[in-house]
């Protein structure tokens, strides 16, 4: 190659690397979910390498400025060698720094914090047995009713919630470790929509055998409206029974969060035999208004009585209401501030 076409290459090279980033982060995909990366994302943070990691570009301009020699072309006019080095090495560099695997459009998330609690989700036996342990109670507390409601004129129902309740999400989780990202509303309707999680052990069997049984299930879940098609797919393709239209009650209140006013609709017209839920919220309103550490712990203290009889709880590490009133109910806090309140919140003798 000549030395005018090496300069040409060169100066190409560097002015597109700020793209390289864009390209390598579409191209990453999790080993687990496949998933690529949103298009688009990472121009900026490309551009901002760039700018961040100057002396390569230099080096690739300074290759590529038109050679002052007075001669005409020839063999006599070569451009010296260290330059076409030079702007080969600029070139080189800033792919490198570029091609370096960062989260498009956030920051880097430390997601370190997360990693064993994800692992005891998707990897100890415990987990499961604890899934187990909370649906073979449901049935002793259903066959209970069953038996001894005879007289009841509301048909019975069960209300249950969805993620991390009947549906693993812990494969989002991982891939959000993966890729150092935050929790978004993008990844998660993506993910919604994709319906690949996993049911949580124990759960198709409980519901199928509660319907037989003639109970009707609800599904009351804070997923949104645009994630409902891929919820009930997700639901349907694990075996849940009876998923429409009427029964699985997502989100539609932008302004809140709240399952009462949906939990009191079913209650108004089922006798609602039990609640399960990973989260208090899934329960009862006071639940909902307790939003610190203290007053949580307070709220189910008492209402003790009702866990195991009408609640019944499912184990979930991994996020919940009981990690955002760690932050003080704060969704501003940086990941340093927030990795600051846990350490805080640690009870240590
Ligand atoms: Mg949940």
């Amino acid at each position: 190659m000549n030395n005018s076409i090496m300069r040409k290459v060169c100066f190409t090279l560097a002015g597109l690397m700020p793209c390289a980033k864009t390209l390598s982060v579409v191209k990453a995909k999790s080993p687990s979910s496949k998933r690529p990366l949103p298009l688009g994302e990472g121009w900026g943070e490309g551009l901002a390498n760039t700018l961040r990691h100057p002396i390569p570009f230099f080096f690739s301009c300074y290759a590529s400025r038109p050679h002052p020699s007075p001669l005409p072309k020839g063999e006599g006019n070569k451009k010296p060698t260290y330059r076409v080095f030079l702007g080969a090495l600029g070139a080189i560099l800033i792919l490198a720094i570029n091609a370096t695997p960062q989260t498009p459009g956030q920051k880097q998330a430390d997601k370190e914090y997360e990693v064993g609690a994800v692992l005891w989700q998707q990897s100890s036996g415990e987990h499961r047995a604890l899934a187990y342990q909370a649906f073979a109670l449901a049935k002793i507390m259903l066959d209970r009713d069953l038996r001894i409601n005879r007289r009841g004129k509301l048909r019975r129902a069960i209300v249950v919630d969805v993620d991390e309740t009947i549906l693993d999400n812990s494969a989002h989780e991982a891939w959000l470790i993966k890729n150092h990202r935050s929790y978004n509303p993008q990844d998660w309707t993506e993910w919604c929509n994709r319906a690949e999680a996993g049911a949580v052990p124990g759960a198709v069997e409980f519901l199928r055998y509660a319907n037989s049984h003639g109970v009707r299930v609800f599904y009351i879940t804070n997923r949104k409206e645009i994630e409902k098609d891929g919820t009930a797919r997700n639901l349907k393709k694990l075996g849940f029974p009876e998923v429409t239209g009427e029964t699985l009650l997502v989100r539609t209140d932008k302004d809140s969060s709240s399952k009462e006013p949906r939990r009191l609709g079913v209650s108004g017209k089922y006798h609602v035999v039990l609640l399960m839920g990973d989260d208090l919220n899934d329960f009862a309103e006071v639940f909902e208004q307790s939003k610190t550490v203290a007053s949580r712990i307070e709220a189910v203290e008492r209402n003790r009585a009702q866990f195991g009889a009408h609640f019944i709880v499912l184990p979930n590490p991994m996020y919940g209401h009981w990690e955002d009133a760690i932050y003080g109910n704060n969704a501003k806090l940086t990941e340093e501030e927030k990795a600051a309140k846990r350490r805080d919140q640690l009870k240590a003798n």
